[in-house]
């Protein structure tokens, strides 16, 4: 029997294909008939260009109902899904190209005459275009050919897709997910977070990520739809979405973006069972906010591109503010120090964690792959964080973020959860700055809350009756808001960098 995933996918769809899978932003329904003819049309174009069973195919598309037929083709025919964000410059789409060698490249209607250069340049054999208003060339084709209907067979451990990482340091790597990794992982939190036949997923993350796409989607095909797919997050958009859907899965700035919006009231969410954060930490303080407007305690989970989930609070049971929860069954995780000796309940270290979730290694870098996991099995996520009795995990932050002052570990979530009580703060980011002294300097930069002007100095005087003296910013600086990426991270390295000589000469 294939372990396909596509195939495991159209076992689970409803008999009656002519059921909606999707609908878009403009009310377009798309049935599963639909789906299935799509990505059977796209698999032979592709095959028509040569790609076959292990070949890559890279796009860099905008977000629509036909990228999700593209990547289910790749499924089909057991090629490699290698989506790009679409915020890529030229520059580093000419390094994931020349890195993953893909047999077709697909990129947006306008960037056709850069995207064939750099796939001439880096032996891409071909390039074709798709739009996300139904154009493009790969469209153009698809209307011209028989679709496929054979399913490529795929072993377990063949790779679906390839994710590099956001990769903030050094080079992107690239993450080679299995079928099993994406099937076993969608199959465990379709069954955790109790979907079923009548949900609706409202989808406004983006379909480059493995939150958007393996997370979202993967669960909404398993479940056999229903997916309100929008182009981006639009707090507008999705505040007249959500009385027709009953599951939204967002990053913390969905949370604090809608808190913010006057029409975000609890009568709109009246529809929902459930809101899941992921990707970047939800403070405990977006978290209560939110159940005091809404009634409803957004459920935070924890994954990476490397592993996709591994931890989740339950959807009965305790959610807890600022803990990601349990593992989830069948993922194994514990804390340990830098040289992998197990540290105890509550002990702060790196976590590390085991399971078919967790992906085959790094595209073509055995050696660095080799060096993230231990012996036994267990991947090295570079993420800090403590096991408590209970087995609730708390994620304090990266191991590249973590500031030694003096000697001493600064965490800085511990700080920024105190500044981010304060009224006059909307948000907070926390980081280390090279310093004469101490090694490194505890620093931050706040987004002000409405109308406020905080006086910093006062703010960091305050601080000071919570926390230990060397764990008291030195000094915070105000910014209109935070560099974040698209999926919602704090670029900790770009504020590192813009005050990087603030102690150079000493304090000031
Ligand atoms: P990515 O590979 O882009 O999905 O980023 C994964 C990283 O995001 C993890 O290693 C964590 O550092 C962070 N992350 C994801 N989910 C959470 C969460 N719920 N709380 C804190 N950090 C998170």
């Amino acid at each position: 029997m294939s372990d396909n995933l596509f195939q495991t996918f159209l076992d689970r769809f409803p008999a009656d294909k002519s059921k909606t899978f999707l609908v878009e932003r403009d009310g377009t329904e798309r049935s599963f008939a639909w789906l299935i003819d799509q990505t059977g049309r796209y698999a032979a174009v592709l095959a028509s260009h040569g790609v076959i069973k292990g070949d890559r195919v890279a796009a860099q598309v905008d977000k629509s109902s036909d990228v999700l037929a593209l990547y289910l083709a790749c499924l089909q025919l057991g090629a490699i899904h290698l989506p790009l964000n679409t915020a890529y410059t030229g520059d580093e789409i000419a390094y994931f190209l020349g890195d993953a060698a893909p047999r077709v490249f697909v990129c947006r209607p306008a960037n056709i005459d850069i995207a064939q250069e750099l796939g001439g340049k880096n032996n891409v054999g071909t390039v074709l275009s798709l739009g996300s208003a139904g154009d493009g060339s790969l469209n153009d084709q698809a209307q011209n050919v028989t679709p496929l209907i054979d399913v490529v067979d795929a072993n377990k451990d063949d790779v679906a897709a390839i994710l590099y990482t956001s990769g903030t340091t050094g080079r992107s790597k690239g993450a080679m997910l299995t079928h099993n990794n994406l099937g076993s992982n969608a199959k465990t939190l379709h069954s955790a977070w109790g979907f079923k036949p009548g949900d609706t997923l409202l989808h406004a993350l983006p379909l480059f990520h493995t939150h958007g796409l393996f997370v979202a989607i993967n669960i909404m095909l398993m479940n056999g739809g229903k997916v309100i797919l929008l182009p981006k997050f639009d707090a507008d958009d999705v505040i007249e979405r959500l009385p027709q859907s009953t599951v939204l899965m967002g990053v913390p700035t969905f949370y604090t973006r809608l808190l913010a919006h006057p029409q975000f009231t609890k009568d709109v969410t009246a529809n929902m069972r459930l809101f899941v954060s992921g990707s970047a930490p939800l403070l405990a303080e977006t978290h209560d906010a939110f159940f005091e407007r809404t009634g409803h305690k957004i459920l935070e989970r924890y994954g990476m591109t490397e592993t996709c989930m591994n931890t989740s609070n339950p959807l009965d049971g305790e959610r807890r503010p600022g803990a990601v929860g349990p593992t989830l069954p069948g993922t194994e995780a514990r804390v340990c120090d830098k040289d992998g000796k197990v540290l105890g309940a509550g002990e702060i270290g790196v976590l590390e964690v085991r399971g078919p979730n967790v992906f085959k290694g790094y595209w073509q870098m055995p050696e660095k792959t080799a060096s993230e996991f231990r012996s036994d099995g267990f991947f090295i996520t570079g993420d800090l964080a403590t096991i408590g009795e209970d087995g609730y995990i708390t994620i304090v932050g990266r191991d590249k973020d973590l500031i030694i002052s003096g000697g001493f570990n600064v965490y800085p979530k511990e700080v920024e959860e105190i500044i981010a009580d304060y009224d006059e703060v909307d948000e907070v980011a926390i980081f280390g700055l090279p310093h004469p002294d101490f090694g490194e300097a505890v620093a931050g930069v706040i987004v002000p809350a409405n109308g406020s002007t905080p006086d910093t100095d006062a703010i960091i005087k305050r601080t000071q009756d919570k926390l230990a003296k060397f764990k008291v910013p030195k000094r915070i600086w105000i910014l209109d808001e935070l560099p974040r990426n698209t999926m919602g991270k704090i670029q900790k390295a770009q504020l590192r960098k813009a005050y990087e000589d603030t102690f150079a000469t000493g304090p000031k």
